[in-house]
Parts: C-alpha cells; sequence; structure tokens
C-alpha cells in the first residue's frame, strides 16, 4: 500500500476481543501467564506474547510496525525521545574501543551525545570534514562499526548523497545509520537507498503536534551481521546477559531490534508510554497530508524573504542555485522540506530583535508542530558549542531557523514582516502596497 494509506492504517487490525476501531491504549506494566509453562515460553522468546511494558507492550507495537512500515524496514523499536532512540542504535553496534564516523552536520544534542558522552564510554566519534562520501571514507578503518548521517542536517539543511554513503559504508563492512527526522518517510526513505537502520524523532513532523517526545529505530533488515563476526560479536556470539541466546540466529534477520530491545530496552528502560504511542500514532494518521502543506508554504514563506532586502541570506534547498538544490531533486522528489533557515540583515542584534518581535510564529526549540516555530540556534540549541564548533555544525549568528506549520501561508508572511519591520524600521514594499 502507499505511504498515505499505511499512515493510516498500518500495523492495525480491529481489536479482536473489543472491535475497537482506534488503537486501544493499553495502560498496563504487566500481563498474566497462564500458567509456569507458558511464562517460561514467554521468557525463553519461543512464544509470541507480552510479560512487562519495559520490553514491549500492544499499544508501543502497533506504532512500531507502522513506522517500519512507513520508512520500508522490516522491524522497529519505538522509545521515549528521539535521543534514546540515537543512543541505542548505536551502542547496539558499539563496543568499547570502536568507532563511528558522522557527517559533521547533526542536531545539537546528537552532537553531545557523540562529542561528549559516547567517548567517555570508550566510543570515539570521527566527524568528517563534510557530508561528502570521500571525507566520510578517508576516516573509517577497522575498529569503525558505523557511518552516521542526517538525511536532512538539523539545522544545517544540507541533504546527503544516502546512495554513496551507503556504498560507501557496505565497502568497508558497516551499517549507514541515519536520521530521518526532518525528512519524514514522507519525502524521503533512506532505506530505498541503501541506509541500514533508521532512526527518528517522532516528536517532530511524525507526531506532529508539538504534544508526545518519541524515538523510533527501524531496521532494514538487510545488513549481514553474519558475513562480520569479529566486528559484529554480539550478534554472532552467545549472550550472557540472555541466557546464551545468539541473536543472529534465533531472530535471522531480525536480530538488530531483537537485540535492542532485549538488551538496552531491558536493562536501561528508555521506554515509550502507551498513552504517548496512542498520541503519536494519532498523529502520523495525517503526516501525508501535513507535509504536504508544510512544503507548500515552506516554499512561498523562502520566496518572500529571499526577495526582502532586510534579509541578508535563505538557506532553502527549493532554490535553483542552493549546493543541495540536486540532491534535493533527486532525494526528496523536489519537495524541500519546510525546515529553513536565513540571516537577518545586520547581525546577532538583529536577529535578536526579529526574533522578540514574532507573534503568531512560537519562539522555541522544536519542529515540525502544526504550528509555525522559530529558533536562534546561536542563542538555544547550539549555545555550548565554541564559535568554532558552531560554524561547523552550519550555525551563523544572524541565523533563523524556520519550521514552517500548516496555517495559511499569508498569515505566516505577515508575522514575519511585522517582525523584520521592527529589527529593520521598515515594512517589506511588497506587503505595505496590499
Ligand atoms: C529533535 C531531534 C532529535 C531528538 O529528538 P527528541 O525526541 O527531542 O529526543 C534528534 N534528531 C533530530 C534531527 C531532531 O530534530
Amino acid at each position: 500500500m502507499k505511504r498515505e494509506t499505511v499512515a493510516v492504517h498500518g500495523g492495525y487490525d480491529t481489536d479482536p476481543t473489543t472491535k475497537a476501531v482506534a488503537v486501544p491504549i493499553y495502560q498496563t506494566v504487566a500481563y498474566e501467564f497462564d500458567s509456569a509453562d507458558h511464562g517460561a515460553a514467554l521468557f525463553d522468546l519461543e512464544v509470541a506474547g507480552y510479560r512487562y511494558s519495559r520490553i514491549s507492550n500492544p499499544t508501543v507495537e502497533v506504532l512500531e510496525r507502522r513506522v517500519a512500515a512507513l520508512e520500508g524496514g522490516i522491524d522497529a523499536l519505538c522509545v521515549s525521545t528521539g535521543q534514546a532512540a540515537l543512543n541505542y542504535a548505536m551502542l547496539n553496534v558499539c563496543a568499547m574501543g570502536s568507532n563511528i564516523v558522522s557527517v559533521p552536520q547533526l542536531y545539537g544534542t546528537t552532537y553531545t551525545l557523540f562529542a561528549h558522552i559516547f567517548p567517555s564510554q570508550g566510543i570515539k566519534v570521527r566527524f568528517a570534514e563534510s557530508d561528502s562520501p570521500d571525507a566520510i571514507e578517508k576516516l573509517v578503518d577497522d575498529d569503525t562499526r558505523a557511518v552516521f548521517c542526517e538525511s536532512v542536517g538539523n539545522p544545517a539543511g544540507n541533504v546527503c548523497d544516502i546512495e554513496a554513503l551507503a556504498t560507501v559504508a557496505r565497502r568497508h563492512g558497516v551499517p549507514l545509520v541515519v536520521d530521518n527526522t526532518v525528512a519524514t518517510p514522507i519525502l524521503l526513505r533512506p532505506i530505498e537507498y541503501g541506509a541500514d537502520v533508521v532512526v527518528h524523532s517522532l516528536t517532530k513532523f511524525m507526531g506532529g503536534h508539538g504534544t508526545t517526545l518519541g524515538g523510533a529505530i527501524v531496521d532494514s533488515g538487510r545488513f549481514p551481521w553474519t558475513a562480520h563476526p569479529q566486528r559484529f560479536p554480539m550478534f554472532n556470539e552467545r549472550d550472557a546477559s540472555y541466557h546464551g541466546l545468539i541473536y543472529t540466529e534465533h531472530f535471522g534477520p531480525r536480530a538488530y531490534i531483537a537485540r535492542c530491545r532485549s538488551v538496552y530496552q531491558r536493562a536501561t528502560g528508555a521506554v515509550l508510554p502507551p498513552l504517548s504511542a496512542f498520541l503519536l500514532l494519532q498523529g502520523i494518521e495525517t503526516v501525508a497530508l501535513r507535509v504536504e502543506r508544510h512544503v507548500d508554504n515552506a516554499r512561498r514563506v523562502a520566496e518572500f524573504l529571499r526577495q526582502d532586502a532586510r534579509v541578508a541570506w535563505v538557506n532553502y534547498t527549493g532554490f535553483a542555485d542552493n549546493p543541495y538544490h540536486q540532491l534535493a531533486q533527486k532525494y526528496l522528489g523536489g519537495r524541500a522540506c519546510s525546515l529553513l533557515t536565513f540571516g537577518v540583515n545586520g547581525g546577532l542584534a538583529e536577529a535578536k530583535d526579529f526574533y522578540d518581535a514574532l507573534k503568531l510564529v512560537k519562539r522555541l526549540v522544536n519542529m515540525g508542530d502544526a504550528k509555525s516555530l522559530a529558533c536562534h540556534p546561536a542563542s538555544t540549541t547550539h549555545r555550548q558549542m565554541s564559535a568554532d564548533e558552531q560554524a561547523k555544525a552550519g550555525v551563523k549568528p544572524e541565523m533563523i531557523r524556520l519550521s514552517i506549520g500548516i496555517e495559511h501561508s499569508d498569515d505566516i508572511i505577515a508575522d514575519l514582516d511585522r517582525a523584520l519591520a521592527a529589527a529593520h524600521g521598515c515594512r517589506s514594499p511588497l506587503l505595505a502596497a496590499e
């Protein structure tokens, strides 16, 4: 079925017991065993079923099936946040002494996880000079366990050449892990271009209403773990923490998610609450419609900003002269994402004046809400970085990041005009004439 249909129906058939059409919220911690033997079979993973909601829950499982189907993956694990998803996705293939090779354009907290938290656990992250496949390949060595990128960087807006990065990763026998939060599977499905694992912050466009945190890890089921037994012993050797089970033997192509669930989710518990899964499922039902409107509105806003003398620059991959335009054409089908950045003419002071004057567009750190949102990365998401780190992450002092919502574009543009007037003392001649 097509993505629009999967978004509405994926992963759920009418509940057999109650005939409930909406996905029921299974607000329960535990599930009763028929007998001691039944309990034992569940613990040995010999029969399907539930035992404790830290490991799995029927409501969360519907979300897992739906997100996996949307991304074209074979299995998924949903967790409490996008950050938890990133943490588990990477830990699942790493051990002390291994490294990850990453593009430099990252979400601020992901950068912190990679640059500061993983190294303290003995996992190094090597940041390439750029997102080019050559720059990535230079850093891959025998200790590399994954290549990482954001399909569309937040907030840099770069579009990664996933097919080429997947080729590099495959050549070196490591998986390509892609954060697909900004693009969503409506615009891009990285697995179709060779990505092995896809990670999401469901908090953003997927949930879509700024109400609920959540994360997902989706496995393509295609990475040949058994072909690299020394590099990935965790999938090929007996797991002492799970009565000697070998993940690839027991779970075949589903080994990656099975281990993520039975090692990390079970032992460290970044669980997605069933109510959150329900709210995220509600959001996902309309994700295709919303993304379409987000994309159309963003184009109108980008065009307005581009002709405005109070604006220094606009970074929007929908423009033919954008360095990532060709990649956006290929990977997003010409539908540039609704996350865009621009520079307020002047600098830091003018950017802050603009930011403070917004009325309709919300000042906050989030994106992918139905509401239009603005963020000033230099003073918020990326403020813990040095000027040099900021520059590498594509953050400038005068830069405003907009996440364009699904309101009427006239109202969004009027608010931006009003705020630009507050920073520069004049309205847009285009709108003033109306
Ligand atoms: C927001 C975001 C995250 C983190 O997600 P949370 O759900 O807030 O933990 C990770 N990656 C990207 C690209 C994001 O935009």
